[in-house]
C-alpha cells in the first residue's frame, strides 16, 4: 500500500529526529577522529609500533562510519526536500509511489525496493 497524506507528518517526524541524532554523532566522530590523529602523531615512535597499527585501524573505521553517515544525511536531506516538493514516497528510478513498509523502515529511502536490488546486481551506480 502507497503512503497516504496523511502518513506524511509521521515520516518527517522520523526523518527530523533521525537527522538530529546523525548531525550529533557525526560531531563526536569527527572529534573523535581528529583527536586520535593527534595523538598518534604524538606517540609516533618504535616501541608503540604495535598500537599505532591498532589506533590507525581504529581511525580507518571511524571515518568509514563518517562518510557513511554523510551519505545517510544526504539522503534524509532529500527525503525531506521531497516532502516539501510533495513528491515523498515516489521511487527516484521507476517513478512509482513506494510502499508504505519500506519507508517505515527507511524513511530516507530514494529507491523502492525492486529498484534498489536491481541496483544493487547491477554492480552500483
Ligand atoms: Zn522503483
Amino acid at each position: 500500500m502507497p503512503i497516504q497524506k496523511k502518513d506524511i507528518p509521521q515520516f518527517k517526524a522520523a526523518l527530523l529526529s533521525k537527522r538530529a541524532a546523525l548531525v550529533g554523532d557525526s560531531n563526536h566522530l569527527e572529534e573523535e577522529a581528529v583527536r586520535k590523529g593527534k595523538d598518534d602523531a604524538a606517540t609516533l615512535d618504535i616501541s608503540n609500533f604495535a598500537d599505532l597499527g591498532s589506533d590507525t585501524y581504529e581511525q580507518e573505521f571511524d571515518l568509514t562510519m563518517l562518510e557513511n553517515q554523510g551519505e545517510t544525511l544526504r539522503a534524509v536531506d532529500e527525503a525531506l526536500k521531497r516532502i516539501e516538493d510533495g513528491n515523498f514516497g515516489v521511487c527516484d528510478m521507476c517513478k512509482k509511489p513506494m510502499k508504505k513498509g519500506r519507508l517505515q523502515a527507511m524513511p530516507h529511502a530514494r529507491f523502492c525496493v525492486s529498484c534498489q536490488n536491481e541496483k544493487e546486481q547491477g554492480g552500483g551506480y
